[in-house]
């Protein structure tokens, strides 16, 4: 039963007070598909009950501390964890869409080059609830819209906290839960092998997507550390596992760094490099952050997906989102997490 792990605060009080177990299943659909926030919000509980849980296990795990949004209706929010620590979700709409870019570390230990994320190092993993509860509370921000999907681009690297990151997920895809559809949900890897291979093998539908951000290995290694553990060949060893036993697409995310991986010969050995019907190039323009790269012209990475297409390799160019906020899912800017002093938000 799905409620038994991902609350095991509230079965915990339930247990104590003898409820039945049913009621365990009602606080799970009133988090999930109900969204409350607080007990008294949980119409399906009995009153006195309610009050107790709201003692012993509080139904938020994240508070809310501010709502940035952008002009183009992108919105980033800020939570804090109850330990203290900030994390950082991303909603997007574009096109009757809305995509939610959670994360599932606080900072991250990978230390890719481009990031900002990168640059805190890492503090602790989340928990299923503090991952999944970033979606909850996008979802309630933008009602009477639907969280249409969800992507785990948002800070950390959610294969080295996998077991939590894949029960939020599975919370997130729950016909009793908050019901999105698996193919809906898609998870970021900077290229954990065994963990895309373990990813294949899940019986959920999810989809997957591999930052690449060079074709080239001497260039990888210095732009994500991760290479060096895990080599081009090894990494297209895993993505061919996987398109093979799941026939889903696997999607490469390609930011464009300016001068550094936006050059025909890129476009060239991508093509080569990227050889199975299933994949797909994903380009992102780079949003800024203090990290020394700067982006790709709009008109050169229009340049790069044309050259790429011309070659063969099915690719598309994700439009910028979010820019006067720091709000690049994947690379979610650091400013408000290493001096609370910085924070500027206008919830
Ligand atoms: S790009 Fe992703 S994996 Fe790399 S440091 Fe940033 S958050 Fe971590």
């Amino acid at each position: 039963m799905r409620a038994t792990v991902f609350l095991p605060d509230v079965q915990k009080v339930l247990e104590k007070r003898s409820e039945p177990a049913y009621r365990l299943e009602q606080a799970y659909s009133a988090l999930t598909r109900s969204l409350i926030r607080d007990w008294e919000e949980a119409t399906n509980l009995p009153k006195g009950l309610r009050a107790v849980l709201a003692e012993g296990a509080p139904a938020a795990v994240l508070e809310l501390r501010g709502v940035s949004r952008a002009t183009d209706g992108t919105r980033k929010y800020l939570f804090h964890t109850r330990d203290g620590h900030a994390i950082e979700t991303v909603m997007i709409p574009e096109k009757g869409r809305h995509t939610v870019c959670i994360s599932t570390q606080v900072g991250c230990p990978m230390g890719c080059k481009f990031c900002a994320t990168g640059l805190l190092g890492i503090k602790r993993n989340l928990k299923a609830r503090e991952i999944a509860e970033q979606v909850f509370v996008a979802a309630r921000d933008i009602a009477p819209h639907r969280v249409s999907n969800v992507v785990v681009m948002g800070m950390g690297e959610p294969f080295l906290n996998y077991d939590e990151t894949l029960e939020a997920l599975k919370v997130l895809n729950d016909p009793d839960g908050f019901a999105l559809a698996a193919r809906h949900i898609a998870a970021s890897t900077s290229g954990l092998v065994d963990r895309i291979r373990r990813f294949a093998d899940e019986p959920e539908q999810f989809h997957l997507a591999i930052s690449l951000h060079t074709p080239f290995e001497d260039e990888r290694k210095e732009l994500m550390p991760v290479a060096a553990r895990h080599q081009i060949p090894e990494l297209m060893d895993a993505a061919r596992y996987y398109v093979e036993k799941t026939h889903r697409k696997l999607f490469f995310e390609y930011t464009l760094l300016a001068g550094v991986n936006d050059q025909p010969r890129h476009a060239e050995a991508l093509a080569e490099l990227l050889d199975h019907p299933l994949y797909h190039l994903n380009l992102l323009r780079f949003n800024w952050t203090d990290t020394g790269f700067s982006a790709t012209s709009q008109r050169g990475a229009r340049e790069f997906l044309r050259y790429a297409r011309s070659l063969g390799l099915p690719a598309t160019l994700r439009p910028s989102r979010g820019q006067d906020i720091d709000a690049a899912c994947g690379q979610l800017a650091a400013k408000d997490l290493r001096g609370r002093t910085a924070v500027s938000l206008s919830s």
